[in-house]
């Protein structure tokens, strides 16, 4: 029987690959055998590369903004013209908007929320389903967040955004679920990461956002990965359209 997590010869693409849940995702994948292709504004992603590729596996890096069909479209057709398919694509990409009370929200912030976090796994799904039809079939892991369940206060076009992407997920998964195309969504809850890294050194707000934590310490970023390889591997061949809750038991009470 072949090994659940033997990603050899599959072709794996994630976004926002630089830093935090991507960069520790990427090297798991590489770590099981994929090749990877990354995508991120932040060009440290190339340093991820020469991680992967120093420890003997497969990956490149192309400059990509999720908010930009035409930047998306040349990520996904290289990896076609390159490797002839894609199998697995987690879009992770992703960022916050200031902390404050919905009316403080300024309407550009709130644009540009949505066109990363959410539009941009839309523009993503669309190009690499596409490439996924061609090839047989694939399977998708869309980054939502504990945010995309219940809101969190002061975060309302984020809380929007992530809500949006478990939806997309849903309606994803129904529109390919015959032809052999899995999407699920991953919602994190805390994970120390450069995105959340100003929240965690300040000792009075970690500990207020730690306060309705079972666990009680936030997320390493490698403790999203377990669940992405799971997901886009055959163990998970019978899931398709769910969300998974990593969040240290944060919305179990
Ligand atoms: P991070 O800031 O380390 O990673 C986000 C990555 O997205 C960065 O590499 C960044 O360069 C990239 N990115 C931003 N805008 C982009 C764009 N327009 N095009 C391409 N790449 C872009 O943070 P992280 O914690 O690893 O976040 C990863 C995902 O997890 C995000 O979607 C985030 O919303 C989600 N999430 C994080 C937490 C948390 O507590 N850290 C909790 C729930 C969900």
């Amino acid at each position: 029987m072949t090994h659940l997590y033997d990603y050899t010869g599959k072709i794996v693409l994630i976004s926002g690959a630089a830093t935090g849940i991507g960069r520790a995702t990427a090297l798991a994948f590489a770590r099981h055998g994929a090749t990877l292709v990354l995508g991120d504004i932040d060009n440290r992603a190339e340093h991820i590369v020469a991680q992967i590729n120093h420890e003997g596996g497969r990956a490149y890096f192309q400059k990509t903004d999720v908010s930009d069909a035409a930047s998306i479209k040349k990520w996904v057709d290289e990896a076609v013209n390159r490797f002839g398919r894609i199998d697995v694509a987690f879009n992770n990409a992703g960022i916050l908007p200031p902390t404050q009370p919905l009316a403080e929200q300024t309407e550009a912030d709130f644009d540009r929320v949505i066109e990363v976090d959410l539009k941009g796994v839309f523009l993503c799904m669309k190009y690499q389903i596409e490439a996924m039809l061609k090839g047989g079939g694939g399977a998708i892991v869309n980054t939502a967040s504990v945010a995309g369940v219940v809101a969190d206060p002061g975060m309302a076009p984020y809380v929007a955004a992530k809500h949006g992407v478990i939806g997309l997920t849903r309606a994803a998964a129904l529109d390919y679920a015959k032809q052999g195309i899995r999407v699920n969504a991953l919602a994190p809850g805390l994970v120390s990461s450069p995105m959340t890294q100003r929240w965690l050194d300040d000792p009075t707000l970690a500990s207020a956002l730690l306060a309705n934590s079972p666990i009680g310490r936030p997320a390493e970023p490698e403790e999203m990965s377990g669940i992405v390889l799971f997901l886009c591997s055959p163990g998970a061949s019978f899931i398709t359209g769910q969300v998974y809750l990593v969040d240290g038991g944060q919305t179990a009470h």
